[in-house]
């Protein structure tokens, strides 16, 4: 088992050179500022104040590692499209973002964060469409689950990927891409955390992911 309890920060990246080059596989966590990307990470590993929020400052310009165990790292992306950053700010997001993403042999996968109550953002379609080009593994996390009823809850999972699922068979000819990966969370309840850390413990042994609650399983 990887014991989620040893976590520490060990690389604070502003550039390329930063970035950790030691081979371990990592989890990278993104999403749009405010998602609940931060109360995700800290639930998931069981240690409040982990994570730092969107609001800290610095926080945009910045990639979290955390070394879990000595065996991987948990990636914590700036969250984008935060409405107060400015336009230059948001190109170097970009830059260090694609500078991570592109060129990394070590990512295993993307935890993509979306509110549950929400709409995928353009930005959040643009990620998902940026993953899937480069055959990217990701599962998206579908936060504050707690904050509508179940059957709202169900509703909108549905549609996300029914959105999500529209622009992938727009861009390309093949059949709908493969979105069980979609977990309900919630940093409140705990609801997901299974779910997700199965997800991520499957990717790091190599294993196909077990257990995701899957289109035929919504209702
Ligand atoms: P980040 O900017 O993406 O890191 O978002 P934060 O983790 O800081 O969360 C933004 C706000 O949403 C905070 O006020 C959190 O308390 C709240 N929040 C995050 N996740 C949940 C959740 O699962 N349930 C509820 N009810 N609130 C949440």
């Amino acid at each position: 088992m990887l014991d989620l309890r040893d976590i520490h920060l060990t690389h604070v990246a502003r550039s390329r050179g930063d970035f950790p080059r030691d081979g371990r596989p990592q989890i990278c966590f993104a999403g749009r500022s405010n998602v609940g990307k931060s109360s995700l990470l800290n639930t998931l590993v069981g240690r409040p104040g982990v994570a730092r929020t969107s609001k800290t400052p610095g926080r945009t310009r910045e990639i979290h590692f955390f070394l879990v165990a000595d065996r991987c790292y948990f990636v914590d992306l700036p969250g984008y499209g935060y409405a107060r950053v400015s336009r230059q700010m948001r190109r170097r997001w970009g830059n260090l973002v694609e500078a991570y993403l592109s060129d990394n042999d070590s990512l295993r996968l993307m935890v993509v964060i979306l509110d549950i109550r929400h709409d995928p953002s353009e930005d959040d379609l643009d990620l998902i469409a940026w993953l899937e080009d480069r055959g990217i593994a990701y599962a998206l996390a579908l936060t504050k689950s707690d904050k509508v009823s179940g059957s709202v809850a169900a509703r909108q999972h549905r549609r996300i990927l029914d959105l999500i699922g529209a622009q992938e068979a727009s861009r390309k000819q093949g059949g709908p891409p493969d979105l069980r990966r979609a977990i309900r969370f919630s940093a409140k309840t705990g609801e997901g955390r299974p779910e997700l850390l199965q997800t991520i413990l499957a990717v790091l042994h190599g294993l196909p992911a077990m257990g995701q609650p899957t289109l035929e399983r919504l209702s």
